[in-house]
Parts: C-alpha cells; sequence; structure tokens
C-alpha cells in the first residue's frame, strides 16, 4: 500500500486529478476498449473532480472512452434532488467533461426491485472486465461508501440499512432533520472495491485522522472497513498533513522518504 502525503487539501486534489489523467491518458482509451473508473461522491473529493474538469478544458484529457461506476446512492431520491449523488456527479463533473451518458453509471435508488438493480450493477461491472481504477473517500469510523463497520469483506452490491451516526451525519444536508435523511442505501460492496485493479482512497482534515491511523498502521478488520486496504495489490492513500496526525513519527517518515518526488 502506498501513502502519499500532500501539505493540504488542495494538494491532495491535485495529486489525484493526476494519477486519474494519467491513467487515463497510459491506458490510451478507445470505444472498443473503455478505462472503467469507480467514482466517490462526499466533500473530499470535489477538489479533484474541479481538478479533472480543468484538465478536460485545457485538453490534457478526454472522458470520451471512459465508462463509470459510482459507489452509492440513497433510496427514495429522485435524480433532480438536491442531496441525491446523481444530482451531486452532474453538478461536479458529468456536466462539465465529454463522459457520454450512456457511459455513465450510478445505482437508481428508485428502482422497483432494488435487489434486481444492484445484481444488474454487478454484472454491468464484469461486462466491462471489472474496474481499473476506483476512487473513494473515507468515512472518520473507517467506512468506505455506505460499508459501515461490521461490513463483510466479501460484501458485493446491496441495499445497505444507514446506521443512526450516519443519519445524523447527513442531516446537515437535510435541513437538520433526521427524518428527511433517506434510511436506506444502495451501495457497492467491499469486494466490488478490492476488485478493481487499483484503489486510491483520499482523506483530508483531522477528523479522518483516526481513521487513517487505523488503515495505515492498524490490523486488518472488518471494523475499520477500510483498513482492507493492506491486502489490496495496488492500494493508494493520499492523505494530507492533518489526517495524518495520529500516525507514529516513524510511519510518518518512511512513507515521506519512499514517496519522495511523489
Ligand atoms: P466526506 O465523506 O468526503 O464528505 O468526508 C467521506 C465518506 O464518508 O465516505
Amino acid at each position: 500500500m502506498r501513502v502519499i502525503i500532500k501539505d493540504n487539501y488542495a494538494q491532495v486534489s491535485k495529486w489525484a486529478a493526476e494519477h486519474v489523467i494519467e491513467k487515463i491518458n497510459a491506458f490510451n482509451p478507445t470505444k472498443e476498449k473503455p478505462f472503467v473508473l469507480g467514482l466517490p461522491t462526499g466533500s473530499t473529493p470535489i477538489g479533484m473532480y474541479q481538478n479533472l474538469v480543468k484538465a478536460y478544458q485545457e485538453g490534457r484529457v478526454s472522458f470520451k472512452n471512459v465508462v463509470t461506476f459510482n459507489m452509492d446512492e440513497y433510496v427514495g431520491l429522485a435524480p433532480t434532488h438536491d442531496q441525491s449523488y446523481h444530482y451531486f456527479m452532474h453538478q461536479n463533473l458529468f456536466d462539465h467533461i465529454d463522459c457520454p451518458a450512456e457511459n455513465i453509471h450510478i445505482l437508481n435508488g428508485l428502482a422497483e426491485d432494488l435487489e434486481a438493480e444492484c445484481e444488474a450493477y454487478e454484472a454491468e461491472i464484469k461486462k466491462f472486465g471489472g474496474i481499473h481504477l476506483f476512487i473513494g473517500g473515507i468515512g472518520p469510523d473507517g467506512h468506505i461508501a455506505f460499508n459501515e463497520p461490521g461490513s463483510s469483506f466479501s460484501s458485493r452490491t446491496r441495499l445497505k440499512t444507514l446506521t443512526t451516526d450516519t443519519i445524523i451525519a447527513n442531516s446537515r444536508f437535510f435541513d437538520n432533520d433526521v427524518n428527511k435523511v433517506p434510511k436506506l442505501a444502495l451501495t457497492v460492496g467491499i469486494a466490488t472495491v478490492m476488485s478493481a485493479d487499483e484503489v486510491m482512497i483520499l482523506a483530508n482534515g483531522h477528523n479522518k485522522a483516526r481513521a487513517m491511523q487505523q488503515v495505515v498502521e492498524g490490523a486488518i478488520s472488518q471494523m475499520w472497513p477500510i483498513s482492507c486496504l493492506q491486502n489490496h495489490r495496488h492500494g493508494i492513500l493520499v492523505a494530507d498533513e492533518a489526517a495524518c496526525a495520529e500516525i507514529k513519527v516513524a510511519t510518518y517518515r518512511y512513507f515521506k522518504d519512499i514517496e519522495k518526488g511523489n
């Protein structure tokens, strides 16, 4: 697992975007052989998306032959709801790049048969030969997508009940009213993420420091879902200084040394 430590959020966002651009361009995707990208929502990736949009506008990258799969979506919110992840993705990325609509995959939280929707999602990923690069954020409790502590490492796309903690945390986006927060979500599983050729996780800010410490130095445990990254052949954590506040000085220095120049 690589740990890239950057001074601040702006640098994390820049590094992550440049990594995505490099990967897409090196792959040289075509319509027949598209690059398959897994994408997150949340506050963390916004800076990376801004850098990607800028790079697209500068002609440094194209998403014409990129296929995307988002991590998750609330159950019951229309794509036009300003808190749906459909809405978020169009606002922050898809409305500003050349990714064709038919290449974009986001779980449908309004599907009549939610289980069938999840199965079809996994089948669609498989149809494209799997995900080349899955990008994610990290929760303060180590969750990834809606895979809360205790989620199985072999989980696949499925329906999940949100924990009370998550509902309270997310109520800030729903007029601070817990009753307005959806109680269910569709989410890729941990195995869905781990099956990607490469997984890049972004973390910034002090409130991620405890999770970072567990992921980097702790044991692999389902109680810290993203600790599974230690087992991935190509796992990358990109974090700012604040998110590294809880790791040992020796660990910090080790990764700073080994990644110098990156
Ligand atoms: P955040 O969320 O990017 O808004 O911090 C990350 C997550 O909970 O997965």
